[in-house]
């Protein structure tokens, strides 16, 4: 039985077999494969080197045409290597004769000619070992990917455990068939922990190294709630871990009346609204069924993540996924559709429009900076936006704004937008409100500037505790520094709830720290009125709005407020939400 420490980022526990993902790193073990498997790992491999040569064609294209021919030569280098006879004849052997699986026999004979190539201690030779690991590479990502489906397609529940998941293949994940995740990298901020705690998957990330000390189908333990992972526990371990899922569900079962409550109030009646983020159309329909008072978030760019070849969608196909979320939602409560946030850590791979491989992507050209860079998606984007306008109750946010002149660029671009389907006679709300998101410490510190302007504000924790305390939201290295209950970040929630309150203008929260049990109460006791939570957490957060009176939730802020670090305020805040819902509260 062996324990680690990760970071919790959707609660819950789990206990089942794992299925090994190695993606990254790729620690490559021999699997052995039947007689009856030869045939179909050698076409894997067959697709495998056929869609590395087309990524490789696509790569020297672009590289000779933005940079010159000589450049793009580097990847007919790679091509070369690609095409050895002798190299792939190697590998065929390993998976005809020695009947192992072709992501081992792809590993062993690439890092055969490595090591010779380094062995040879010329700088020229050295050169060329490194093209031959990123030849290999790609070809493992394609074969790990094909391993990953199969993996996560098995038809029982399975812990997948692997070194690192992109937003875009969590995405994908099916709950029924993927009953809890773990990794040896990436944070609570990132949006993989994001997908994850939407998908309402138990899940533990940044473990750091354990993928190497675990075996396919080993039995496991993932405890969502407190970062743990034990693999291999015994039998005392399992039942002690069996109680608490059911305690968890014995919880949760108390909770579903609260689907029918679209109104939550506090104790002291004080209406609250709770709201569901969504990244897919089909999570609308979670959000009516756990009765959200609306969607306050849209993530628009996981449409973009999760389209085939990450092709950029075209208007019709934003307007169907729109419409189908308005449709859900309907004229009661309104849908906040956010435009396209792309960039950081959603950036798909291979993809040439915003595949600009920045040294410092947080920093760099993403969300509102890239719609404003390449105004013929984004003018697509909202066109279709408002096209859908007539299906249900729309508002338009922008994300990571931070100056007014982005704001009122992104508003002049929607008023063109808005002009040309006056022209052309296509109906749609003519009384759109448009919003920016509070993500940076420059808008909080220029609010004032845009209140006047602006229709209504949503404060994005995720990435505003990241540029507040300097601290990227998905390595796990830094992450005890990112913690929602910081101190500062506490200050520019108050300072943004009171210039919105004193331009009366709508204000909602609807980063993580919304869905963070704990901090309920203190966001309540800090101002706001509207929350946004996944829909896995619309209920809990309702039941704790509800047990909660606005007298003591003022207390807990004032008392929050005085604490100098995040891990005291977090102590107390814990220690609050037990005293009044139960100590079994935070199982
Ligand atoms: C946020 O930053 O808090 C937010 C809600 O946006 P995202 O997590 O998609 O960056
Ligand atoms: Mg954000």
């Amino acid at each position: 039985m062996k324990y680690y420490h990760g970071i919790p980022v959707s609660p819950g526990v789990e206990i089942g077999l794992v299925s090994v993902v190695a993606n990254n790193n790729f620690l490559i073990r021999p699997r052995a494969i039947e007689s009856t498997q030869v045939a179909s790992e050698l076409a894997k491999l067959d697709s495998a080197f056929e869609s590395a040569a087309e990524t490789l064609e696509r790569r020297r294209i672009d590289a000779s045409e933005q940079l010159g021919e000589q450049y793009g030569q580097i990847f007919e280098a790679h091509a070369l290597i690609l095409r050895d006879a002798k190299l792939r004849a190697q590998i065929e052997k390993t998976i005809s004769e020695d009947r192992l699986c072709s992501e081992y026999a792809v590993y062993q004979a690439f890092d055969y000619y490595a090591k010779l190539l380094q062995g040879l201690q010329d700088a020229l030779y050295a050169d060329r070992a490194n093209d031959v690991v990123d030849v290999r590479d790609q070809l493992l990502r394609q074969l790990l990917a094909v391993n990953q489906e199969v993996a996560l397609s098995s038809e029982s529940g399975k812990i997948l455990a692997a070194n690192f998941l992109n937003p875009s293949d969590a995405a994908k994940l099916d709950p029924t068939k993927t009953i809890a995740i773990v990794t040896e990298t990436g944070g609570l901020g990132s949006h993989t922990a994001i997908v994850a705690s939407a998908l309402g998957i138990p899940t533990v990330l940044g473990v750091g190294s354990f993928i190497s000390e675990l075996y396919e189908d080993d039995l496991a333990i993932v405890d969502g709630s407190t970062g743990l992972l034990i693999i291999n526990p015994d039998q005392e371990t399992v039942q002690r871990y069996q109680a608490k899922k059911e305690t968890q569900e014995r919880r949760r079962r108390l909770r579903e009346a609260l689907r029918e409550k679209v109104v939550v109030k506090t104790t002291d009646g004080v209406e609250i609204e709770v709201k569901g983020n969504i990244e897919f159309p089909s999570e609308a329909v979670k959000c009516v069924e756990n009765g959200a008072a609306g969607v306050g978030l849209y993530r628009t760019e996981f449409l973009f993540l999760t389209s085939p070849n990450n092709s950029v969608p075209d208007e019709e196909t934003h307007f169907r996924a729109y419409k189908s979320v308005l449709e859900t939602v309907g004229f009661e409560q309104s849908t906040i559709i956010r435009t396209f946030d792309l960039g950081a850590d959603k950036t798909p791979d291979d993809n040439t429009f915003v595949n600009v491989k920045e040294p410092n992507p947080f920093m760099g050209l993403r969300s509102i900076r890239l719609s404003l860079r390449h105004t013929e998606m984004f003018r697509s984007q909202l066109r279709a936006i408002l096209r859908a306008s007539v299906y249900g109750k729309v508002k338009i946010m922008f994300p990571l704004v931070t100056t007014i002149s982005e704001w009122r660029d992104a508003r002049a671009i929607f008023m063109d937008v808005r002009d040309d389907l006056l022209d052309e006679g296509v109906p749609f709300d003519h009384d759109v409100p448009l919003g920016v998101m509070v993500e940076t410490p420059a808008t909080v510190v220029m609010l004032e500037q845009f209140a006047p302007e602006v229709d209504f504000f949503s404060i994005g924790t995720n990435d505003l505790l990241q540029y507040t305390q300097a601290v990227d939201r998905s390595n796990e290295n830094v992450m005890s520094l990112y913690q929602q209950e910081s101190p500062a970040l506490l200050r520019f929630i108050r300072h943004t709830v009171s210039v919105s309150n004193h331009y009366g203008k709508p204000l909602s929260l609807c980063g993580q720290m919304a869905s963070m049990p704990t901090c309920v109460p203190l966001l309540l006791g800090l101002g706001l009125r509207s929350l946004s939570v996944s829909p896995s957490m619309i209920l809990q957060t309702k039941e704790i709005c509800e047990s909660f009176s606005i007298e003591r939730c003022e207390e807990i802020a004032r008392k929050a407020w005085r604490f100098e670090t995040a891990a005291d305020i977090r102590a107390f805040l814990r220690s609050q939400l037990r005293a009044v819902l139960g100590s079994d509260a935070l199982e």
